[in-house]
This record gives C-alpha cells, structure tokens and sequence, in this order.
C-alpha cells in the first residue's frame, strides 16, 4: 500500500517537529519513500498569528488504512498534541497545534486508489485540492 501523508505544525520548533514525526512514520508506520520540502502558510479555517509548517510524504507499508489513521494519531500524541479539533455541527474547529498528521491519499499494490467516507477516515481527504499547503507539496512529490 501507499500512502500520502500531510504533515501541519504552527507551534514550537515547528521544522524539527515535522522532521521528528517523519521519523517516527519511517519506523511506526513503513518506508518514507518521498518527502517534500517545507511549505509555509497561513492557519486555514481559524484566526491564529503563528504561520504553519507543512510538508507531504509518501509511505510504502502492508498497514491498512485504519491502522496507519491509529499510528499516525499515536504519533500526533507522541509529539504533544494534547487537544483535539473540536467537531460542532460536522463543521471542525480547527486551533494551533505542535503536530496534525492528515491521509490525504491511499493506493492499494494493484496502484488502485482506496476511497473511504467513514468519517473517521474520508479518503481521499475531502478537502485537499482546496489546500495549497496539501496541494503543492503533494505536487513536490508525484502524489497529486
Ligand atoms: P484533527 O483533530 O483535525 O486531526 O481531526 C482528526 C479527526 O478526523 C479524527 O477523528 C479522524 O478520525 C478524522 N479523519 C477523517 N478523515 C481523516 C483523514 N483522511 N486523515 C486524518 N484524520 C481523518
């Protein structure tokens, strides 16, 4: 399987932050094959004056999708991610964070894309081709 990951921090040291998780996706998760370099932008969908950090990766790994949603929440948790985006009206409230590890795509070993709409994993991510800091390091990287 192969997966597209998209990394977020706008707190703390946020370069290390995302380098220290990529890390942690190499060893937790499977193969880092592609990284991309780092995307500053602005806080989407919240009011906030600490600018993001944002990269994209690739993973090869036999993991299904849920099991990589359960690693990469554990990571989050390992890098300090303490609050959760709160859900109110099926709208999310989004606010700053050390670490925010989204699945942007997934393929299976047939290089067929896997679509998901549980809402506890919609894949592909909903709302990633309005999301210039999804949009261009995914392009980095060949996952588009
Ligand atoms: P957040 O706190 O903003 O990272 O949102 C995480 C919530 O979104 C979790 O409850 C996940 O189950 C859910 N979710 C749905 N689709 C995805 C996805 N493609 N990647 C990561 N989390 C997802």
């Amino acid at each position: 399987m192969r997966y597209y990951l998209s990394l977020g921090s706008n707190l703390g040291n946020r370069e290390q932050t995302l380098q220290e998780a990529v890390q942690r996706i190499g060893q937790q998760i499977g193969t880092v094959t592609r990284c991309s370099s780092f995307f500053y932008s602005e806080p989407w969908g919240f009011e906030s004056e600490h600018p993001f950090c944002n990269l994209c990766c690739e993973v090869e790994t036999s993991m299904a999708p849920m099991e990589v949603l359960t690693a990469t929440q554990a990571i989050e948790r390992e890098l300090g991610r303490i609050r959760k985006s709160k859900i109110e009206n099926r709208k999310s409230i989004y606010s700053d964070r050390p670490i925010d590890i989204d699945i942007i795509r997934a393929f299976d070993d047939q290089q067929k894309e896997i679509v998901s709409n549980d809402p506890l994993l919609t894949i592909p991510h909903p709302l990633y081709k309005q999301r210039d800091f999804v949009v261009i390091p995914l392009r980095e990287i060949g996952g588009e």
